[in-house]
């Protein structure tokens, strides 16, 4: 898997483009990240009982894997994920610095 959950990211494309963020939940089927605090859109709720006063709410949503790019811990710049196979393992790399990631 490309990301994982605490992974820190930089948003590439839409509204918050250049954000950062830690992965806070991924979305396997939909291809798709929550950031907490990013990608916020407000829905205007009327007033429907005394139990659903209405107003703004502002919810998240999940941004798309080709919305964001990894941010690699070792050299802080937004990279590609590559990866090294190991004797056991599966490895994901940097490909701007080479590190393990
Ligand atoms: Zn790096």
């Amino acid at each position: 898997m490309k990301f994982k959950k605490g992974d820190e990211v930089i948003v590439t494309a839409g509204k918050d483009r250049g954000k950062r963020g830690k992965i806070e939940k991924i979305f396997y089927k939909k291809d798709a990240v929550l950031l907490p605090g990013l990608n916020i859109f407000k829905r205007h709720l009327k007033k429907r009982d005394e139990k659903n006063p209405g107003g703004i709410v502002e919810f998240p949503r999940a941004i798309p894997f080709g919305n964001i790019a990894l941010l690699c811990p070792k050299c802080g710049k937004p990279t590609r994920v590559g990866y090294k196979i190991t004797k056991s393992d599966k490895e994901r790399v940097c490909h701007k610095c080479d590190s393990t990631i």
